[in-house]
């Protein structure tokens, strides 16, 4: 091997080595705007699941499914206000709500996309997934996660006794970044809102986010995956979970161990919920 060859391959090893740092911790070398509470003080049977509050205000400290007895719903609903002449804002059900918004142009991936991915699934789902964005394959077929990340998160699910059609599957943004890249702020900001009112619609038990940039989004943090991960948030009363994305285990094979650790954590907690009803 010549000089150039081991240069290369070190090269392209350093480039998969960060392209992973940055999945795991982001892009960002700053410290988080909202600081995830710390786990060293917790007593060691709530370690597993500790509670990060979005709002400032701390958390009370009462048992975990106590947090999240009363969705408040209303909080999306004073998001929902912000748009006030916009007839999707009062959609009366999921089909309304994808017939009101799939010609969406308000940013540029309007004119880029081929079709709207709005989302599938149970329209009174207890569980919503929300991904990225959607990729080729979803872009072709306006169905999220159908390529090979997609048949992954459907084993996800499987292992935690889910069935796709039983949840509802859904993005952050609903049309597709060129080359597949990152969602920017402004399209976020632009396209967010008709998640809320997907969720204000579904009113769903938990929320499960695949990805940095799905539970940074909603959380409203810059936190990376590993703080992100491994806990429950209150997402406006609502338990929210952040997991690795399909397509970073498919790089990664080593996260699928973690990924499945968040996931039956995610379960657990679920039957805690269904339990208490
Ligand atoms: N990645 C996502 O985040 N969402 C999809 O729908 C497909 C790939």
């Amino acid at each position: 091997m010549s000089l150039d060859d081991d240069f290369n391959t070190l090269l392209s090893d350093t480039q998969r080595f960060l392209r992973q740092q940055a999945e795991l911790y982001g892009d960002s070398l700053l410290i988080p705007r909202t600081p995830v509470q710390s786990t060293m003080d917790e007593p060691a049977h709530q370690k597993n699941q500790i509670i990060s509050s979005i709002t400032e205000a701390p958390m009370p400290r009462k048992s975990e499914t106590d947090l999240f007895r009363n969705p408040d719903t209303s909080q999306m609903t004073a998001n929902l206000h912000a748009y006030p002449n916009e007839s999707w804002t009062s959609a009366e059900s999921i089909q309304l709500l994808n017939q009101s918004i799939n010609t969406c142009l308000k940013c540029g991936l309007g004119k880029t996309r081929t079709k709207f991915v709005f989302g599938v699934g149970n329209p009174k789902a207890e569980v919503v997934v929300v991904g990225e964005a959607p990729g080729a394959d979803e872009d072709a077929q306006g169905e999220p996660f159908v390529g090979r990340g997609g048949q992954l998160l459907n084993k996800i699910l499987e292992s935690i006794q889910f069935k796709r059609e039983e949840v509802f599957i859904c993005n952050i943004l609903k049309c597709r970044p060129p080359n597949n890249r990152d969602p920017q702020p402004e399209e976020i900001e632009l396209c967010e809102p008709y998640l809320w009112k997907q969720l204000e619609l579904i009113k769903p038990k938990m929320i499960l986010c695949v990805g940095r940039i799905a539970g940074q989004s909603l959380l409203k943090t810059n936190a990376s995956l590993t703080l992100l991960r491994g806990k429950v948030h209150d997402y406006r009363g609502i338990p929210l979970m952040v997991t690795y994305h399909p397509a970073a285990l498919l790089r990664n094979p080593n996260w699928k161990r973690p990924c499945w650790e968040d996931v039956q954590q995610f379960r657990k907690l679920y039957e805690e919920m269904k339990a208490e009803k």
